[in-house]
């Protein structure tokens, strides 16, 4: 497998990201970290991916080391995965290294988890390769072992359902669909697709899964996580209770990760900029652009219930768009960093989703969808050209949309079947 393969199979981040891994793998590190931190609470895809893949994941980790030159490997694990970490190390070779991080959120940040595994730190504005680093996701390193293009997702299924799951499910079969093979437990629910805090809250279950999708989580309607992904979904909503209720007691900044890392991240200077600012006069504080938009700040930190996160994201898009860069000095980690530290199982508290089954073995579940709905964007860049019309027979893992542009992917056929529609971003395939 080489950089070429790589593009032809559409290989994308699957942990969310979905960058293209052709682009990513252009470079020359001195270290590839796998990020096998999973730190999303009720996830539990990457673990079952490593506890069952262990070859091919460890193969695809020593092709990518191949590809880049980059003389060693390091996977970051979290420390309550004892049986894979046992497994890891009886398998590694001598230029790979296991090492175990604190079960913390969000180890799975790729600035944290750099200098958790590598004691490197990452400079504001800049990327990992700028320290010798790539980060790769687990499942992304089982695709590029398997060499084949992506046509299938590694989904968590989790939260309100009888038996808690990870499971394989053809790329452009519905939310719903997937659902429809589980127990729900609650009458009433919502679903929530990457994860409880970074994810979306999905209004429509027609929504299908796409190369990027790592989780469906089912919440009770009235579940305190929907009452405030409910709260601040605008930032018409985050602006005005900010407005309102932020008294600057400073906890979300305190309890930054990015900030502890020693990044300019402030959200209180973005709450208090929301206070303060006019639509044709906004303040900002520059430094804000290094937030990772881990929610940690609104989710568990902010005794308020305010939305820093969400106020700091505006700022984060806003300096983005008038190209504003950090042009202070390097940085150097808090001081406090070691005591600030957010507990997994803490902060699945603050979320009030101990009531749920913590498990997700993976499972095998026949789906067979009679339609497929597949996205041509569902990667970073612009949309794949489409290169099949209506009426034309598809094979499973055939090429229905091309690379189109400098930052895009290849994307294939996920069932056998003929081509239905090709309209904006979308190809819908009938199965045969
Ligand atoms: S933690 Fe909440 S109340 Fe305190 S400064 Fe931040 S947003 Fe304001
Ligand atoms: S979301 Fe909040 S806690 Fe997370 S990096 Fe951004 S400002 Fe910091």
């Amino acid at each position: 497998m080489n950089l070429s393969d790589i593009k032809n199979c559409g290989i994308v981040g699957a942990g969310g990201a979905g960058f293209p891994t052709h682009i990513k793998l252009n470079s020359n590190p001195d270290t590839i970290i796998m990020n096998a931190a999973e730190c999303e609470p009720l996830l539990h895809k990457d673990m079952q991916l490593l506890f069952n893949y262990s070859d091919e994941i460890l193969n695809g980790m020593k092709i990518v080391m191949l590809i880049t030159g980059a003389k060693q490997g390091i996977i970051g694990i979290k420390e309550k995965h004892h049986e894979e970490i046992e497994l890891l190390k009886s398998k590694v070779p001598n230029d790979i290294k296991v090492v175990v991080v604190e079960d913390v959120y969000p180890a799975g940040d790729e600035v944290t988890l750099i200098y958790m595994t590598a004691g490197r730190i990452v400079q504001p504005g800049a990327l990992p390769i700028s320290v010798g680093c790539v980060v790769q996701n687990v499942e992304t390193l089982y695709n590029i072992a398997v060499n084949k293009p992506v046509a299938e997702k590694f989904v968590s299924i989790a939260g309100a359902v009888e038996k808690p799951s990870t499971v394989k499910v053809p790329v452009g079969i519905t939310y719903k669909e997937v659902l429809s093979k589980f127990k729900i437990t609650v009458p009433n629910y919502v679903v929530r697709s990457g994860g409880l805090m970074m994810g979306v809250l999905e209004e429509n279950l027609n929504k299908t899964i796409s190369k990027r999708t790592g989780a469906l989580i089912v919440l009770p309607t009235d579940h305190h996580c929907v009452n405030m992904y409910n709260r601040f979904a605008t930032e018409h909503d985050t602006d005005r209770i900010a407005k309102a209720g932020c008294d600057q007691c400073n906890f979300c900044t305190e309890f930054c990760p990015r900030y502890l890392l020693g990044q300019p991240v402030r959200p209180e200077t973005a709450m208090r900029n929301r206070m303060f600012t006019r639509e044709e006069f906004p303040m900002l504080h520059a430094g804000n652009f290094s937030c990772c938009e881990c929610n940690l700040c609104t989710m568990y930190a902010c005794p308020e219930g305010l939305d820093p996160k969400g106020a700091t994201v505006i700022e984060k898009r806003l300096a983005f768009k008038q190209n504003i860069k950090w042009d202070g000095k390097p940085i150097s980690v808090h001081p406090m960093i070691d005591y600030r530290k957010v507990p997994t199982k803490k902060l699945m508290q603050r979320l009030d989703v101990l009531m749920f089954k913590d498990e997700g073995p993976l499972t095998d579940i026949n789906f067979h969808p009679s339609v497929v709905r597949i996205p041509l964007n569902q990667h970073v860049g612009s949309a794949a050209l489409p290169v099949v019309k209506v009426g034309d027979e598809v094979k499973k893992y055939d090429l229905i949309g091309k690379v189109s542009g400098r930052i895009s992917s290849n994307v294939h056929a996920s069932v056998n079947g003929v081509i239905k529609e090709v309209i904006d971003n979308e190809v819908i395939i009938q199965r045969l």
